[in-house]
Parts: C-alpha cells; sequence; structure tokens
C-alpha cells in the first residue's frame, strides 16, 4: 500500500489527557478503531489543581467510572470561600444534573485510570508519540499526522479520515493547520504546588478570592489573583493559584514568588511552608471561554484545552474537556456511519454546535465576567459587599462553579440559564 493510501485507524486522538483518553474510550465502546497518541508515558505529572466540581464528577460517572472513596478518590461536600475578612462554606447544590460531591485526585493517578479506561475499552494507546503537525490532502483536508516516536525519536506518519486535537494548551495540531488563538479572549495562568498538611483531610475544598501579603502585619497587602487549597486526603493539599489576562498585573508578575508571599501569610498550622513542601512549583497557561475557534474543520476536531475550553468562571478545565469528549464521540460516531462527502461533514458539523449549545453562552457570560473581575475596584467591591447579601449567594455559587440545571431548576438556575442565552457574542 503507498502511504496516500495508507489508513491506520478510522479515527487518530492526539493527547490521552482527560479529553483525549475519554473520547478514546466513548469511539472504542462504539466500536470505532482508534489510535491514541501520547507523547509522555504513564503514569506521569500534569500540574493542575487536581480537583472535580459536581460537574466533572458527573462525567468519571457517565463513563462507568466507580468515583466512591473506597475506589481512591478524596470527596468533597462544598466550597469554602475566603477573603481578607469573610470565611463561607456552601454544599454543592442538590441537582438534577450533577452529583452534590465533588472530587480530587492527583493527575498522576487520574489521567493513568483515564488512559487505562480507554485501553480497556480498546483503543490503541501509543506512547512517548509527539504528533509534530497534521498532515493535509490537495483540498487542504487533515488526513493524518506527523510524529516522532520512541526513544530514537524516529519519524512516523498515520492517517485516518478523522482526527481529534486533545492535545492540551499548546495546540499543535490546531496551530499546524493554521487555527489561531483569539487574543480577545481571556487566558490564565495558574501555579500549584503540593504541601503536607494537617487540612488534607478537610471536607471542603477552598477557593481564596483574596491573597493577601502579611509579610508586615501593620500593613496587609492585597496581591492579585486568585488562589485555591484542594484537600488530596494523603497526606497533602494542593495549593495554587491562578491570574487573568484581564488583569494589569498578568504579564509582569513572577507567579512562584506570588505563591511564597500569598503563603507565608497563611497561618503556621496549615502548613504551607517551605518545610513541607514536595516538589516545585509547577505553572501553565489556562485557555479560556472557547478562545480557539473553529472547533471543527476540514477533518479535524479540536477538543478541551485545544479548543480553549477552560472555564473563565473558575478555571475548570477537566470538565468540559470531559464533556467536549462526549460531544464529540457522539458526532464522529455519527459520521463515520455515513459516506464522505456532505452528509459526513454534515455530522461533524453537528459537533461545534453541541459545544456552542452546552457551553457558549455560559463562557460568554463568564468572558464579560473575566473583563470585570480583572478591575481590582470591581473585585474588591464584589469581595466586600456582595458575598454578604445571602440572597446573592447562591447565584455567585452556582455561576462560578457551574454547577446549575441548565434545563428546569429553580429559579437560579433559570436566572444563570437566561443570562448565559442573553450575553451576546463579543466581537
Ligand atoms: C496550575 C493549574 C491548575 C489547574 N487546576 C484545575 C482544577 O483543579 N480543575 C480543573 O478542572 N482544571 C484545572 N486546570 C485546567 C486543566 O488542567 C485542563 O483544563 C485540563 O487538563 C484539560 O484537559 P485536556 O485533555 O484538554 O488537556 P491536557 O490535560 O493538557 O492533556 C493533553 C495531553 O496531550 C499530550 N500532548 C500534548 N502535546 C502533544 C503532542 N504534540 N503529541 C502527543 N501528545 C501531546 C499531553 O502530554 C497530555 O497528556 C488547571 C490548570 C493549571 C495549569
Amino acid at each position: 500500500m503507498n502511504s496516500l493510501q495508507q489508513r491506520d485507524a478510522e479515527v487518530i486522538v492526539v493527547g490521552a489527557g482527560p479529553a483525549g483518553s475519554t473520547v478514546a474510550t466513548y469511539l472504542a465502546r462504539a466500536g470505532v478503531d482508534v489510535l491514541l497518541l501520547e507523547k509522555t508515558v504513564f503514569p506521569r505529572e500534569k500540574v493542575c489543581g487536581d480537583g472535580l466540581t459536581p460537574r466533572g464528577v458527573k462525567q468519571l460517572i457517565d463513563l462507568g467510572i466507580d468515583t466512591s472513596e473506597d475506589a481512591g478518590w478524596v470527596h468533597s461536600r462544598g466550597l469554602r470561600i475566603l477573603t481578607g475578612d469573610l470565611t463561607l462554606e456552601l454544599d454543592w447544590p442538590e441537582l438534577t444534573s450533577y452529583p452534590p460531591y465533588g472530587v480530587s485526585r492527583t493527575r498522576q493517578d487520574f489521567d493513568d485510570l483515564l488512559a487505562k479506561t480507554a485501553v480497556k475499552a480498546g483503543a490503541r494507546l501509543l506512547e512517548r508519540t509527539t504528533v509534530t503537525g497534521a498532515i493535509t490532502d490537495a483540498t487542504g483536508r487533515v488526513v493524518g499526522v506527523e510524529a516522532k516516536t520512541g526513544e530514537d525519536k524516529r519519524e512516523v506518519s498515520y492517517r485516518a479520515p478523522l482526527v481529534l486535537a486533545c492535545d492540551g494548551v499548546s495546540a499543535r495540531l490546531a496551530l499546524s493547520v493554521g487555527i489561531g488563538k483569539n487574543e480577545k479572549r481571556p487566558m490564565g495562568v495558574a501555579v500549584r504546588r503540593y504541601y503536607k498538611s494537617s487540612r488534607h483531610d478537610d471536607p471542603f475544598i477552598e477557593g481564596h478570592l483574596e491573597l493577601w501579603d502579611r509579610s508586615d502585619p501593620a500593613r496587609p497587602k492585597l496581591l492579585p489573583g486568585y488562589g485555591w487549597a484542594f484537600p488530596l486526603g494523603d497526606g497533602t493539599v494542593n495549593v495554587g493559584l491562578g491570574m487573568l489576562s484581564t488583569s494589569k498585573a498578568f504579564r509582569s508578575t513572577d507567579y512562584r514568588a506570588l505563591l511564597r508571599q500569598w503563603l507565608d501569610g497563611t497561618p503556621e498550622e496549615w502548613g504551607y511552608r517551605e518545610e513541607n513542601a514536595i516538589g516545585k512549583v509547577g505553572g501553565a497557561g489556562l485557555p479560556m471561554g472557547f478562545n480557539r475557534t473553529p472547533h471543527y474543520r476540514d477533518g479535524l476536531l479540536l477538543l478541551g484545552d485545544a479548543g480553549g475550553m477552560v472555564s473563565p468562571f473558575n478555571g475548570e478545565g477537566i470538565s468540559a474537556a470531559m464533556e467536549s469528549a462526549q460531544l464529540a464521540a457522539e458526532a464522529v460516531v455519527q459520521a463515520l456511519a455515513r459516506p464522505e462527502g456532505s452528509s459526513r461533514e454534515r455530522a461533524l458539523q453537528g459537533y461545534p454546535m453541541a459545544v456552542a449549545e452546552l457551553m457558549g453562552g455560559y463562557y460568554r457570560l463568564g468572558n464579560v465576567f473575566a473583563k470585570l473581575i480583572g478591575k481590582p475596584a470591581v473585585m474588591r467591591a464584589a469581595t466586600k459587599y456582595g458575598l454578604r447579601i445571602n440572597a446573592l449567594l447562591p447565584l455567585v455559587y452556582k455561576g462560578l462553579s457551574g454547577c446549575y440545571d441548565a434545563k428546569g431548576g429553580d429559579v437560579v438556575d433559570r436566572l444563570i440559564a437566561a443570562a448565559a442565552r442573553a450575553t451576546p457574542s463579543p466581537r
């Protein structure tokens, strides 16, 4: 067979993070021959906060994964919100769409588990295989990928009628066919580190809406950014902070120093000190609010971070990556059952439509939110006054966590859904 006729799979999935392993699992279960290409070797570290809201837990349940504590998941009952002088504890809401608990698990474990699930379903996983770009035909359609594989970085190519970009924030595959990012959409940067801490079995995950530098106790200084602490139940806590590109300090900040400045001012007994730290500070970008589109073009689908799907409200990206995977699998299975050509293309166009329907309005609203809270005065007013109005809390809480019933639900759910629908697309 010459290289033009070569076909190595029905679908090539590039990247075995949450998006890639999830879509590979669904496709393989539907009987599709899937080649899953991953540059690293599992189990491996991935810089992340390691936390899932109930929205992400639903995705695990949909995949058939046991999310019980016996199966190694740490459950959270809700979110503790902290500002300089206010602490609120809010249980995850009772909803039709999502379970009433969140989970945490290191990405080292989490991604390994998802990749194993894909392999068990029948996907062919090739590790240590870095995709360097797309192969296109004369019409510009993506028909495969170029890669370097193995210890010796041997150059190889793989071909398939459909290619799914699940390669994360680097989005190398999308870039190779000229799909760049929209600079008008918000971007985040986040850093995190693990600490041995007595708070490792706290039943709440924490969101710190204000970061204070207390090195001079007489004159505490408000730092830019927002922090989190996600207990991992194994003696450690994942602690980190992030900042939005809408903030003035975005480009000029030394994030590692900022983390240290903040944590040195937290209570000694929490344990977030150098002597309790495990490993180095890790950081990465958070592509938000659909900052890379179109999500389908010429045989290439973009999923998860590769499609800029991190929530501008809270920096959560795992649930969106898995949701996009579920929707992509549905569209791809339908497409492959049709003859090549316009009918198949129509089925594939169903993917960006479904992603836009699920997340588009909420993210448009999130992009507006990101712009507003990038202004310190707005953020200060919101934390100082907004969080003290009890009637507003469910709105803030459900809105920020994305945990609301988009259909039906209570008055708060309906309000968020309506606001999401009504927010116009930015130019
Ligand atoms: C510090 C930090 C904290 C975060 N905290 C949270 C959190 O608590 N909860 C949450 O939901 N989200 C969090 N996020 C966001 C979350 O990590 C991402 O949104 C999520 O991992 C996206 O999943 P993905 O599958 O799209 O991409 P990724 O998880 O990035 O997976 C991409 C995969 O593709 C592989 N790959 C990349 N390039 C290539 C290539 N060229 N060839 C082959 N393989 C390739 C990578 O090795 C990787 O396995 C955080 C992010 C950061 C940076």
